[in-house]
């Protein structure tokens, strides 16, 4: 199948093609001829399927066989979507896909001043893209009227509710015509999504591309067990001894976050936070510095990442399981988005085995677990182990660091020296770490380059802990 056979107009399939998209996804495939012919939609979908031009692209299309009216500068259609992030990731892509056409559009979040969305508003706008809470505050004030609108789209439905929106949905719905199209997108199907889908949508078509609660197939998932105490060390060596140079790092709490990062950053790796503490400045900025590649990992917690759309995402990491099973479905979608490959690896310690046992429930599958020596759950009963290893993660950072001489690589080698002093007395007293690196690789085989393919497995370095399959 290809775009031209959906019946998209010619400005539409211009935009697609300079996007560089030769064929739909499978959601777009089944979305657009619904959202074309008018009917309502009720759409299984995650993140990283496609799912936003699969009701952007039949949106503008339909917007566009009626041109704006100037002169009544009436709100044509709404996309509802919980996090600011995604409302401004949908307004590029509403940009990006309608760039031939003369509709016009806006993005409306909370966190930063109203005036310049209400100066927006005032020239009139067909589409707005807006987050529930900003949006019934202009709605207050009398700077968007919601009672001309033709497409009402509520994306990642299952997260508004588990964030509580549920009452300012229903306001918002009050406020548009009973006679409308609406579309309802959402990962998963709770009895709430069911029940609040029913009030919505009339004679919906239903359509579920991923089949529900199941996890993108081109992710690759591993469960690496571990002490709680063992865990910033683990992570730390990951990623240095993989030289992964782009990972998303997902802690339960903001206070976790933040801690994370400063010790990420001690480690020599430059790292921002990203939860909804943070000023909205602050968020764009770290997700713009972690997309430009100027910021190597990115922590954040479950409900800030929610939607981030980074291509090519390889290396997703669960610092701390999810409360919530379903968020797990949703945090490993960063990765593996749009047919590419991805890793989402869960650092699980003993008192996590719950939340394991109940995602693996949701998942319908157990995921391979795989064993780092000196890391794992009993390592902590061994702190000579643990200290020592990732210490020697600072030493590696440092050498394949050596050269440059920015602030970073002189804290590596800050933290190598008081390393290499403690690696010292630790390899003294504790035989169990490889301290002869030539007898090393005669057992384990030949460092190797791990800059890709599946990282964990691989050595850099002789003296570095193997992965025992598990
Ligand atoms: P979404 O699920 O809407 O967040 O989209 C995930 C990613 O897929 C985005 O980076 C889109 O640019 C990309 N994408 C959407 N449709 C296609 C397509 N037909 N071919 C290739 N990439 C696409």
């Amino acid at each position: 199948m290809n775009f031209e056979s959906l019946g998209l107009n010619a400005a539409l399939l211009r935009a697609i093609n300079e996007q560089g998209y030769t064929q739909p996804t499978p959601i777009q495939a089944k979305a657009i001829p619904v959202v074309l012919s008018g009917r309502d939609l009720l759409a299984g979908a995650q993140t990283g399927t496609g799912k936003t031009a699969g009701f952007t692209l039949p949106l503008l299309h339909r917007l566009n066989r009626h041109p704006h009216d100037r002169k009544h500068k009436n709100v044509r259609a709404l996309i509802v979507t919980p996090p600011r992030e995604l409302a401004a990731q949908i307004g590029e892509s509403v940009n990006d896909y309608g760039r031939h056409l003369p509709l016009r559009s806006t993005v409306i979040f909370g966190g930063v001043k109203i005036g310049p969305q209400v100066n927006r508003l005032k020239d009139g706008v067909d589409i707005i893209i807006a987050t529930p809470g900003r949006l019934l505050d202009h709605v207050s004030q009398g700077t968007i009227d919601l009672s001309k609108i033709e497409m009402l789209v509520l994306d990642e439905a299952d997260r508004m509710l588990d964030m509580g929106f549920i009452h300012d949905i229903r306001r918002i719905v009050k406020l548009v015509p009973e006679k409308r199209q609406t579309l309802l997108f959402s990962a998963t199907f709770s009895n709430e999504i069911r029940q609040l889908s029913k009030g919505l949508l009339h004679s919906p078509e239903s359509i579920d591309v991923a089949p529900r609660n199941t996890t993108a197939e081109r992710i690759e998932q591993r469960i690496l067990p571990v002490a709680k105490s063992s865990k910033r060390a683990l992570l730390s060596w990951m990623i240095g001894s993989n030289n992964w140079r782009q990972v998303l790092v997902f802690t339960r709490t903001k206070h976790g976050a933040n801690r994370l990062a400063q010790q990420l950053e001690r480690d020599g790796l430059t790292t921002a936070a990203i939860h909804g503490n943070k000023s909205q400045g602050a968020r764009t900025r770290a997700l713009s510095e972690f997309k430009s590649g100027k910021v190597q990992v990115l922590v954040a917690t479950d409900i800030a990442a929610r939607g981030l759309d980074i291509e090519q995402l390889p290396h997703v990491v669960n610092y701390e399981l999810p409360n919530v099973p379903e968020d797990y479905v949703h945090r490993i979608g960063r990765t593996g988005r749009a047919g590419m490959e991805g890793e989402a690896v869960s650092l699980v310690s003993p008192d996590e085995n719950g939340n394991l046992r109940d995602i693996e429930k949701l998942l319908g599958r157990k995921i391979p677990r795989e064993h780092v020596e000196g890391f794992d759950q009993d390592a902590a009963a061994k702190p000579n182990v643990r200290h020592s290893t990732s210490d020697k993660a600072v030493e590696q950072r440092k050498r394949q660091s050596r050269g440059s001489h920015n602030s970073n690589d002189r804290r590596i080698a800050r933290n190598s020296r008081s390393a290499k002093r403690s690696q010292d007395k630790n390899t003294r007293s504790n035989s169990s770490e490889p301290s002869n690196t030539n007898a090393w690789r005669r057992k384990h085989g030949k460092p190797g380059n791990a800059s890709q393919g599946k990282p964990v497995r691989r050595r850099t370095s002789g003296e570095v802990p193997a992965l025992l399959g598990g």
